[in-house]
């Protein structure tokens, strides 16, 4: 049996035991409060004492005991709060860690691209609502209610007030610009635009337009021709040509299709165009004068033109992405890979 002396030897022991270090101080629980610990051992002893010795005995290991436990909780919260020394000294020469850089989606990379070009020829930027009102995106444009051409375009209307409706193109601003600015009126409207389609990977209930509008004295088709052809060869390539097909829309007369010469293949025949050579990029015309005069401008004095796109489907052309949710669908490994392009 461990004498009192030994008991206080222990003691002492512990009391002069200082751990400088996370290790020392797990090898420190392990010598002595750990299940193979020496005062496991003393406990050991305990149990096959006499009564009488028991208390005596039992006093003084449980003091010891205190000490270690109160000693071990005392320097392990000292360590924690002190730096780890015995740790690697950070190397200063490593790369910084770097947070990847986004980048532009393409439908913005060609909205961009298109602004800037329309730009550099003297066209405004115009802004307008995407939640509008029937007036300015059918009436005011020649499509009084019950015109059949309404059925052109699936329209997205609030339950409760038919007259407000989703925006389904990006013309209404024409009209709201029109009403609060007198010729000469350059301006264009990239947007999103709603329509009230099934979603499949060639349509989508939302899509991008851009709208362009040139109201002036003496305006004409030719202009309107070479603008086209200005856009065309600033956006594919400068050896592209067009073409123009008669159309229909309620808000010009005459209308017209524009096609230009595949940009994929360079008009030799491909999926993009075909295999004929030309890809559709735009309808145009010349603003009807029952759209001017809705919109207070003098249709004696004053002719323009107006053209619009849809961005996803040249995008698509352009980038050969065959459907058009993956535009929406925010996948970062998708849209990475357009970084830096157009
Ligand atoms: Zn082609």
């Amino acid at each position: 049996m461990p004498t009192h002396s030994e008991i206080q030897t222990l003691l002492a022991e512990i009391e002069q035991n200082n751990p400088q270090t996370a290790p020392e101080l797990e090898q420190f629980r392990l010598d002595y409060i750990g299940s193979k610990g020496k005062l496991k051992a003393l406990f050991e002893v305990l149990k096959t004492l006499p009564p009488d010795e028991k208390k005596t005995f039992g006093a003084n290991v449980n003091q010891v005991k205190q000490a270690a436990e109160q000693k071990y909780q005392q320097l392990k919260e000292q360590l924690s709060e002190v730096v780890d020394n015995t740790a690697a000294p950070a190397d200063l020469t490593m790369p910084a860690q770097t947070t990847r850089l986004g980048s532009r989606h393409p439908i913005s990379l060609f909205l961009h691209r298109a602004v800037s070009i329309f730009r550099s020829i003297g066209f405004q930027i115009a802004d307008g609502p995407e939640i509008e009102d029937d007036w300015h995106n059918f009436t005011a444009l020649n499509t009084p209610e019950d015109h059949p051409s309404r059925d052109m375009q699936d329209t997205f209307y609030i339950q409760t007030n038919p007259a407000v409706l989703l925006r389904t193109h990006t013309s209404p601003v024409q009209a709201r610009y029109m009403k609060k600015n007198q010729p000469p009126i350059r301006i264009i409207v990239p947007g999103r635009v709603y329509r009230n389609e099934t979603i499949s990977a060639r349509s989508h209930c939302q899509f991008h337009q851009i709208e362009g509008l040139y109201v002036a004295e003496n305006v004409s088709l030719a202009d309107l021709k070479q603008t086209i052809l200005y856009f065309a060869r600033q956006m594919f390539n400068k050896d592209v040509q067009i073409r123009l097909r008669p159309s229909f829309f309620p808000f010009t007369e005459p209308s017209l299709e524009a096609d230009v010469t595949c940009f994929i293949c360079h008009a030799k025949g491909c999926p993009v165009c075909k295999y004929s050579g030309w890809v559709e990029i735009l309808g145009a015309g010349m603003v009807d004068p029952n759209v001017l005069e809705n919109c207070g401008i003098d249709s004696q004095k004053y002719t323009g033109f107006a053209f619009g796109m849809g961005i996803e489907r040249t995008t698509m052309q352009i980038y050969g992405i065959k459907d058009i949710r993956l535009l929406y669908e925010n996948d970062a490994r998708f849209l990475r890979q357009f970084a830096g392009s157009l």
